[in-house]
């Protein structure tokens, strides 16, 4: 099987140059001095495969707000990225939500990632908007557009979100989110492509014509990649878990094994069409960069951070 990847690889390595292939990639505000020595490597390392642009992901409470603040502005200072900043509703009011916009927009941001975000209680609690503030993602996209004419980027979820009662109720909000402006979906991770194929022809079945995004997460560790993927409602299909079964403590096969599973899932992608993806970095370059060449993307001098 690995025989035969490798050959299928150099010849999707020329395809991806002829059909242009795009990449973003997302990474989380470091918390502590060790955390973002790791973000800035993995900054660097794969700033030179140029990506359409790089996402900082927004949390819950006001110091990790201001870590998000801080790593879009170092980027924007010490790169030549295209930064797009994380925004939610959680736990603040129209007018504290506006506030970030216009400090983004003041400090080069033109491009937002708009999410409703997850209940300040956390995941499994039932979601209750600010009584003040924006009441999901279609309205924050809105609230954006009123301020400022910038790229608004928004989720989508192949698998249906945890609090969406159907799928059709997931795919309204996401019309809901393009009419009030968004241009681009990313989605949740998934394992299994078909998930994303048959969501994409439900998707555009309803009219819905911007581009979705497929994000996909390398799993650095099956353990965190499963606990992540209970909590946001995409499946883990059996043939991954024994995948990874027996390699707990074998970080060395379970690098090769996880760089061959995200191989297999984009080369896939590819063939099927797809020429966007973004990668949910962890804040780790290797697999993302091994994929991404893979993909065929080379490093261009001139972009490096
Ligand atoms: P929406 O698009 O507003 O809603 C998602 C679905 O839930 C819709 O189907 C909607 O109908 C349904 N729904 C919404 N509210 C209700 C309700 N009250 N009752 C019933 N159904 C409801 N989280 C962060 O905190 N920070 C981030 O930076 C972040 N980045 C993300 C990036 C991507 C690409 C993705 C896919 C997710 C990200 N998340 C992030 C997670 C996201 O905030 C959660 O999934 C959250 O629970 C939903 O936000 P949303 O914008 O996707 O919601």
């Amino acid at each position: 099987m690995m025989a035969a990847s490798a050959i299928r690889a150099s010849r999707w390595a020329h395809q991806g140059q002829e059909r242009r292939i795009r990449v973003s990639f997302e990474f989380f505000p470091p918390k502590t001095e060790e955390m973002e020595k790791q973000l800035w490597e993995s900054v660097e390392r794969l700033a030179p495969l140029a990506p359409n642009f790089v996402s900082v992901t927004y949390g819950a409470g006001g110091s990790t707000r201001e870590r998000t603040h801080a790593t879009v502005k170092r980027i924007i200072n010490e790169t030549r990225l295209t930064p797009a900043a994380h925004l939610t509703c959680v736990d603040a009011t129209r007018e504290q939500v506006d506030d970030v916009i216009r400090g983004y927009q003041a400090a080069g941001v033109r491009h937002i990632v708009a999410l409703r975000g997850d209940p300040a209680g956390g995941i499994g609690v039932p979601y209750a908007p600010h009584p003040g503030g924006y009441e999901n993602a279609a309205d924050l996209v809105g609230g954006i557009k009123r301020i400022t004419d910038m790229e608004v980027s928004v989720s989508a979820y192949p698998e249906k979100h945890p609090d969406s009662a159907t799928v059709e109720a997931d795919i309204d909000m996401l019309k809901a989110k393009v009419d009030a402006g968004a241009s681009r979906a990313i989605t949740q991770f998934f394992f299994e492509n078909d998930l994303y194929f048959r969501y994409l022809d439900r998707v555009r079945a309803r009219g819905i014509n911007i581009p979705i995004v497929p994000g996909i997460l390398p799993v650095q560790n099956f353990k965190q990649a499963k606990n992540f993927a209970e909590r946001t409602g995409a499946s883990v299909p059996r043939w991954l878990a024994e995948r990874f079964e027996g390699l707990d403590d074998d970080l060395a096969t379970r690098k090769l094994i996880a760089a061959a599973v995200a191989a297999e899932q984009v080369i896939d992608l590819v063939d099927h069409g797809v020429t966007d993806f973004h990668f949910y970095t962890m804040n780790r370059a290797d697999l993302v960069y091994a994929v991404c060449h893979l993909l065929g993307l080379r490093p261009e001098a001139r972009v490096a951070a």
